[in-house]
């Protein structure tokens, strides 16, 4: 049976961790040849790297790349990796930081930090891998933005601009890249039960955490699998006219 996306190159970066993983590993299992890009290989929350894992559960090919995607070059090297799978098909720019703050105390440093793997890295994945796209058959590029790109949160100030960012960013990528069949989306996850928002950002375990989840119409927290699915979605020819969209999965928290 054809699988979903069989012969797609996928480049996930931040796909050690968390959502990324949890895309990494199913577009494994739908098919596609995977590179990993990122920090570190060891998931923040333990286990084994997705790669190997990866290499254990499925026929795909899968790589890991170093890559700190505040660093053109080292984007540049991660996209240049799935060449030996056939080149990128797929792209999601996926790593991300997280962390509050008092807006009228935030540092330039923090505030640089952010920007420049929230903002620059999605900025320069989405670049590095659309040269390829451009030039072969047309790709899928893939940004996750957040909730906190839809509406503003007093005390993310600094988070919310670079979601909001990636958000038009997106569409204005769309609009430039849809002539050359490369479609660009966004994810804008609501709350996922992960490293982030376990220890960087204590949601999940503290004790706001019911509060939290009252405003959640599906009352609990995404698993990263949940988005996941989305991703599929947005990688495979299922959504060959969508582009230049923002798919919000957050159990219905934003238009409620
Ligand atoms: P996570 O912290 O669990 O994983 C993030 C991964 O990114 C880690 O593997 C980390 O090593 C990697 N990373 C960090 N800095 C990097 C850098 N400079 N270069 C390369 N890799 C780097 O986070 P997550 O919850 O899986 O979040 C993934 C994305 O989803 C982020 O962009 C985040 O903002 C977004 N998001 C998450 C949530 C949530 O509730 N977890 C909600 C909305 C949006």
């Amino acid at each position: 049976m054809t699988q979903v996306l069989e012969d797609e190159v996928a480049v996930i970066t931040g796909g050690a961790s968390g959502i990324g993983r949890a895309i990494a590993r199913r577009f494994a299992a739908d098919g596609a040849d995977i590179v990993i890009a990122d920090i570190q290989d060891t998931p923040r929350e333990g286990g084994k790297p997705t790669h190997e894992l990866i290499d254990e559960e499925t026929e795909a090919e899968t790589a890991y790349v170093e890559c700190d995607v505040s660093s053109v070059d080292d984007l540049e090297s991660a996209v240049a990796a799935a060449d030996e799978f056939g080149g990128v098909t797929v792209m999601v720019n996926n790593a991300g930081i997280f962390h509050g703050e008092e807006f009228l105390e935030t540092e330039e440093e923090a505030f640089d930090r952010m920007m420049n793997i929230n903002v620059k890295g999605v900025y320069f994945g989405a670049q590095a891998a659309a040269r390829r796209m451009v030039e072969a058959d047309g790709g899928s590029i893939i940004n996750l933005s957040s909730v906190a790109g839809l509406e503003g949160a007093g005390e993310f100030v600094t988070y919310c601009g670079t979601k909001g960012a990636v958000r038009l960013l997106t569409y204005a990528m769309a609009s430039v890249l849809g002539p050359e069949d490369v479609r660009v989306n966004t994810i804008h996850p609501g709350l996922i039960e992960t490293t982030m928002t376990t220890d960087d950002v204590s949601i999940i375990g503290s004790e706001d955490e019911d509060a939290f989840l009252e405003s959640i119409p599906s009352r609990r927290a995404g698993q990263p699998d949940e988005i996941a699915d989305a991703a599929v979605y947005l990688a495979s020819e299922q959504s060959s006219y969508v582009t230049g969209e923002s798919l919000v999965v957050d159990g219905g928290m934003t238009n409620t």
